[in-house]
């Protein structure tokens, strides 16, 4: 039978910086957005039945045209009038509204996913514009690696990798929404910025070290009053041994990156045992196998 079976990955933000607020309501900003081994797993199929079906096993998820995997699929297959049906599956592991930009990254998959089912034939940067209409963060999801990302994120700059390392996530059990931290942020009366072109020249440099020393997120000035669980896990990761730690979009989801995978590792095993992060997990960047672990405390 043909079915495809896609990984769509998460992202984290290594550094997030909110320009100004625009006449329009829209913030401008300056992240550097990165791909990580940690993923959803979807499987797309060809159906007699018409239309699209879409299983999950997550049951809070919509199925309809509120999920962004579904919405995507159907963006795709009604601009080029697909006839055959097609049936979604989609196993989901990235937290969800948890900064990591989990439906944005199923919306991605899916683009690319349908692209190739049903030979339309469109390239990669055909497929990111299409997957602009659909959000922010999805044509990054659709290029992946490690990016610049300007204007209100629709702006990419592809950037060098970022140097071998392990991340350790963890995310708190609480519900963060991204409108009410963007609200609350006073994105025009912020006095300290993170330094993204000195993040940019050590990722040139392959400088892990100076990157890591200049990780920020404006948005943590007003997620970590909010919600100073994150705060805590941050202090956690730090204490543990990681070079740095941040909140990745605008969270609750934190990461620590560290250089010395035994360490890690122990973070790893600490962070479940310590209970503030419901998920914890530890993907490996730019060594050959990059796996995810995953427990639910
Ligand atoms: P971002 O980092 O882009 O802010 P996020 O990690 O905060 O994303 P998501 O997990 O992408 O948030 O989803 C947030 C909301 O979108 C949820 O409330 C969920 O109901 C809805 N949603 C729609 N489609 C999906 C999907 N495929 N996976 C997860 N959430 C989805």
């Amino acid at each position: 039978m043909r079915e495809i079976r896609l990984r769509a990955k998460a992202k984290i933000n290594l550094g997030l910086d909110v320009l100004r607020k625009r006449d329009d309501g829209y913030h401008e900003v300056r992240m550097i957005m990165h791909t990580i081994g940690l993923y959803d797993r979807i499987v797309l199929r060809p159906s007699e039945n018409e239309g699209i079906t879409l299983r999950t096993n997550l049951g809070f998820l919509p199925v309809n045209g509120d999920n962004l995997a579904y919405k995507a699929a159907k963006m795709l297959m009604d601009e080029f009038a697909v006839r055959e049906g097609l049936e979604i599956e989609l196993n989901k592991y990235i937290p969800v509204a948890a900064g990591m930009a989990g439906g944005s990254s199923d919306a991605a998959a899916v683009l690319v996913g349908v692209n190739r089912l049903f030979g339309l034939r469109l390239n990669k940067e055909e497929l990111m514009k299409r997957g602009r209409q659909i959000g922010a963060d999805v044509p990054f999801c659709v290029m992946r690696g490690t990016a610049l990302a300007e204007g209100i994120g629709e702006i990419l700059t592809p950037l060098p990798p970022l140097p071998e390392c392990y991340i350790l996530i963890a995310k708190p059990p609480v519900n963060v929404s991204t409108k009410f931290v963007y609200e609350s942020l006073r994105a025009n009366e912020l006095k300290e910025h993170p330094d993204i072109d000195g993040q940019i020249e050590a990722l040139k440099n392959q400088d892990l070290l100076a990157l890591a020393k200049r990780m920020g997120n404006v948005l943590e000035t007003v997620t970590i009053p909010a919600y100073p669980v994150i705060g805590r896990i941050k202090e956690k990761m730090l204490e543990l041994g990681a070079i740095n730690t941040l909140m990745s979009g605008s969270g609750p989801t934190v990461f620590g990156l560290f250089t010395d995978r035994q360490r890690a590792q122990d973070a790893y095993e600490k962070m479940r045992a310590a209970g503030e992060a419901k998920h914890v997990y530890l993907v490996t960047q730019g060594h050959s196998a990059a796996r995810a672990m995953e427990t639910q405390v």
